[in-house]
Order: structure tokens, then C-alpha cells, then sequence
């Protein structure tokens, strides 16, 4: 993998932005390194080369297509170690993060082989025969966030380069460079113009939305994003898939195990600072255990590493831009000036990077924006609950509905209680156990389709009927 300069890959050659921009470490608020910005005749470029390769890649069997998406995963694994810390870099994340989210990236482009796009017969009669198969849609346009950029961008390329889709990726202006690494990577792998990745300001977002050269947007990021996405998308009907915000809650039943169970819920709303989609936001805990949970959570929460993640043995990294920064702190000052208590935390950490503290907030009212908000960064709401009926209302009670955990002895009841959450993931003492097989989608205003599994594929075709009759009856 080259080294220094960050280039855009359009039409099979490294391409230069018409501007720069820089991209800064969160670790340390200081700039780095320049990205490419690509102009609007940059763009145009990279839906002509996809659209171009369309024909021919859409033609080309499964199987190949399967076998070039499976190299990519062989080529971001040889790279795992420069990309881990170029991710470390300009995201923020713990190397042992960066580690895990590029090494899952791998693997989900070499899982992809194993989905299969249906074809079905409808129908086989002396008639007639009819069969639905799944058929491209042309050029995908996939926008990601900058909590996972890389996998997150995977996500979206392997199931639209396995369904026979060419592709322009747009990672976020806060942390486009391992996507145009890997990006760079891909040139030697697929041909020119299947895989195209364009980086740029807050212009290049709405350019793609509303380029009449794309005919489909998958987008990760935030509701209010995703809603400008889908009014864009709708001038043209290009179809889309939206991975938006959630408010995951965790409900945390009276017979666990305390010890046991304060790291993993620790980890399940803290992990990756914070910033995760499906991270826990609010975590209801019993009456009974409510005082050992939080003495046990804010002990935890003294003990934990904070700080750069290039640095050995750092277990939470920064927020990971200044925007984000300024948000989460508005959060933590609203719930200061709303006399809420601290377990911990709730003061900024002097520093030049974006840091802030592990921040836990004893038992909120169900209205305090601390509750209601998707905070997407290190602070944690810690609420009382005594009936089961009582907390499950409070927990559906958001127009999120992404994800959710039960933590308990009793998996029957946790299935039961379950079925009963609002949300399109349902985890029972664990969150955040994602796999290539299993769809993942976000109910109410947390989502719009779905990613992963044999659904996920499906998003990035449509069906074609094809209805033989077998004899013409002569007149
Ligand atoms: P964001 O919505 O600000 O940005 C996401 C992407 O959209 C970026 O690439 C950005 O440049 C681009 N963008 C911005 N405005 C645009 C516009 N008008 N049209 C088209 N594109 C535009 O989100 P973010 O702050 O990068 O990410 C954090 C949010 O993402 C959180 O709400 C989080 O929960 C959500 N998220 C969801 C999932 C999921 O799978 N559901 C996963 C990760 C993050």
C-alpha cells in the first residue's frame, strides 16, 4: 500500500481532488494530512466510469464476482496493519479497535461469497413457466459515517458488487483516508470503474443524493441526514437503503450476576467511546440492584484507560470531531444545569484533543434530553425501573428503534420481553453481535431497509419475472 499522498480512485486510475481538505487527528485537534475534495465534475466522472463498467460487470458470473469481492478481503487483511493505524489516526479508536473493525471488514467481504441471491419458480405447468430472479440496479452511491468508516462502507460494497451493481463510495470529510486506501487497493482487483471512491466536503453528499446518474443510495449516518437523503432520492425514485440513529436501550433484569455483568454493560455503552449505532444509550437497571450496578459501573468507569489510541493499553479514544465534541458537551452542561447527578464524570478533560470523560448520570427523569437524545458519545443515562410492563413502555416510548438488550438468568423471559421492544435487534445478555448473515435493520426513524444477510443482498437488486407460455394455442 502507498504511502503518502490520499487519492480518489475513478475509472481504475488514482485521481487527485480539485481541492484539498484536512483531516485531523481527534487525538491531539491537529491536522495531518489532506484529502482529496472532489468537484461536482469529479463526481460526474466517477457515475460516467461506473456507469460505464455497469454492462459488463452486471454480465459477469456470480461466481467471478463473488471471487474478486473475496480478493478484496485478502488485500484489505495483507494491509491489515497500516490501515489499523491510518484508521487509529483519523478516527480515534484504540489500535485493538481499528484492529478488529479492519480485520471484520476482511471477513465480511470473504463471508459474502457464502450469500446467495434467490431465484425462484413461481410456477411450472404444462402452460407456462415463471421464474423471479434478482437482477442489478446499476450504479449504487454509498455514503458512510466516521464511527466505523471502513466497515460500514464494506457493509454497502460487497453486497452491491455481488449482485452485479458498480459503485461510488463517499466516506465522511472527518475520516476519508482509510477508505481511500482501500479504495486504492481495489484498482488492481476489479475493473476499471467498478469500484469508484470519491471524498469531499458537505456538498458531495447532496450532489450524489441528486445525481440522476445513480440509481441507488445506501446511506449510514444520522436521522436528520437520512431524511434529506430519502427527499433527494425521491426526485428520481432511486431506491434506498438508510442506516440511521438509534437510542438502545438495555433492560437489566434482578437475577444477574452483578460482578459479572458490570464490564459488559460497561463495554456496551462505552465501546468505541460512545459512537456506536447500536451502542446502549439508556440502561434501565431493577430496583433491587440498581445502587450495586452504578457503584460497580462508576468504579469500572475510574479504572478505564482514556486517551490516544495510537498509545499502548488506551482503551477509550476521543470523541472524534469537534462538532461531535461540542455536542456530547452540551449534553453533559444540559444535564449540569438541570441538577442531575454524576455516578461520574461530567467534566471536560483538559486537553487539546477531543476528549471526554466516561460520564454516568444517576437516574434521570424519562424526559431529560440525556434520556431522549442519542448522545453518540461517552455519556450514559442510569435509570431505575421496578414492573417489566412499566420499563418495556418506557423503553418503546422513541421514534428510534434500532436496538436493545435484556440482561438476565432467564432466557425464556428475556425472549419474551424481547419480542415485545420496538427495535430491529434484539440482544439477550450481549449487544452488539453482528454478522454478514443476519439482517440488521432499524424500525420507526432508526431506518429504512436492510444490511447483511440474504435480505441485505436483496437491496441491491430487483426482481425480474420472467413468464414463459410453452404452446401458443392456434386460432
Ligand atoms: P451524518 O449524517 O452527519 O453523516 C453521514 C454521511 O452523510 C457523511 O458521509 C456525510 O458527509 C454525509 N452527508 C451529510 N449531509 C448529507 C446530505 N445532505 N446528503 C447526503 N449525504 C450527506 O452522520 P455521522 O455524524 O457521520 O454519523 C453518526 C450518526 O450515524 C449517528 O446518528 C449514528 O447512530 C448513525 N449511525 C448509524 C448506523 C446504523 O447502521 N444504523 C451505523 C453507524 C452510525
Amino acid at each position: 500500500m502507498a504511502e503518502a499522498a490520499y487519492m480518489m480512485s475513478i475509472g481504475g486510475r488514482s485521481v487527485a481532488g480539485a481541492g484539498e481538505m484536512d483531516v485531523v487527528n481527534p487525538a491531539d485537534g491537529r491536522a495531518f494530512a489532506k484529502a482529496p475534495d472532489a468537484s461536482r465534475e469529479q463526481l460526474d466522472m466517477a457515475v460516467d466510469a461506473a456507469r460505464k463498467a455497469f454492462p459488463q460487470w452486471s454480465q459477469t458470473p456470480i461466481e467471478e464476482r463473488k471471487a474478486l469481492v473475496s480478493r478484496l478481503g485478502d488485500a484489505i487483511q495483507d494491509n491489515l496493519e497500516p490501515l489499523k493505524r491510518l484508521l487509529t489516526r483519523e478516527q480515534g479508536k484504540p489500535l485493538a479497535d481499528a484492529e478488529w473493525e479492519i480485520g471484520g471488514s476482511a471477513q465480511w467481504c470473504q463471508a459474502g461469497a457464502m450469500l446467495e441471491l434467490p431465484i425462484e419458480t413461481n410456477e411450472d405447468s404444462d402452460e407456462r413457466i415463471s421464474i423471479t430472479r434478482h437482477v442489478p440496479l446499476g450504479v449504487v452511491g454509498a455514503i458512510a459515517p466516521w464511527n466505523f468508516p471502513v466497515i460500514l462502507a464494506i457493509w454497502k460494497i460487497v453486497p452491491a458488487l455481488i449482485a452485479g451493481n458498480t459503485i461510488v463510495v463517499k466516506p465522511s470529510p472527518f475520516t476519508p483516508l482509510s477508505t481511500l486506501k482501500v479504495g486504492e487497493l481495489a484498482q488492481s482487483i476489479f475493473p476499471p470503474g467498478v469500484f469508484n471512491v470519491v471524498s469531499g466536503g458537505d456538498n458531495l453528499g447532496p450532489w450524489m443524493t441528486s445525481h440522476p446518474g445513480i440509481d441507488k443510495i445506501s446511506f449510514t449516518g444520522s436521522t436528520a441526514t437520512g431524511k434529506k437523503v430519502m427527499e433527494s432520492a425521491s426526485k428520481d425514485l432511486k431506491r434506498i437503503t438508510l442506516e440511521l440513529g438509534g437510542n438502545d436501550a438495555a433492560i437489566v433484569m434482578p437475577d444477574v450476576d452483578v460482578e459479572q455483568v458490570v464490564p459488559e454493560l460497561f463495554w456496551a455503552a462505552f465501546k468505541n467511546t460512545g459512537q456506536i449505532c447500536v451502542a446502549t444509550k439508556r440502561m434501565y437497571v431493577h430496583n433491587a440492584i440498581y445502587d450495586q450496578v452504578a457503584d460497580g459501573l462508576a468504579d469500572y468507569a475510574r479504572q478505564v484507560a482514556v486517551g490516544d489510541g495510537a498509545q499502548q493499553g488506551v482503551q477509550l479514544g476521543p470523541v472524534q470531531n469537534k462538532l461531535q465534541y461540542d455536542r456530547v458537551l452540551r449534553l453533559m452542561d444540559g444535564a449540569k444545569a438541570e441538577n442531575l447527578r454524576f455516578l461520574v464524570g461530567g467534566e471536560p478533560i483538559k486537553s487539546d484533543g477531543y476528549f471526554i470523560p466516561v460520564t454516568i448520570v444517576d437516574n434521570p427523569p424519562d424526559d431529560a434530553p440525556v434520556v431522549t437524545e442519542e448522545a453518540f458519545g461517552p455519556v450514559l443515562p442510569l435509570l431505575r425501573f421496578e414492573d417489566v410492563d412499566d420499563v418495556v413502555r418506557r423503553v418503546n416510548a422513541t421514534s428510534y428503534g434500532l436496538g436493545g438488550s435484556i440482561w438476565t438468568s432467564d432466557l425464556e423471559a428475556a425472549r419474551r420481553i424481547g419480542e415485545r421492544l420496538r427495535c430491529g435487534t434484539v440482544w439477550v445478555n450481549e449487544t452488539q453481535y453482528l454478522t454478514p448473515f443476519a439482517p440488521f435493520a432499524g424500525h420507526g426513524q432508526s431506518g429504512f431497509g436492510v444490511e447483511n444477510g440474504v435480505s441485505g443482498l436483496l437491496e441491491y437488486a430487483v426482481p425480474q419475472t420472467v413468464s414463459i407460455r410453452k404452446k401458443m394455442s392456434v386460432a
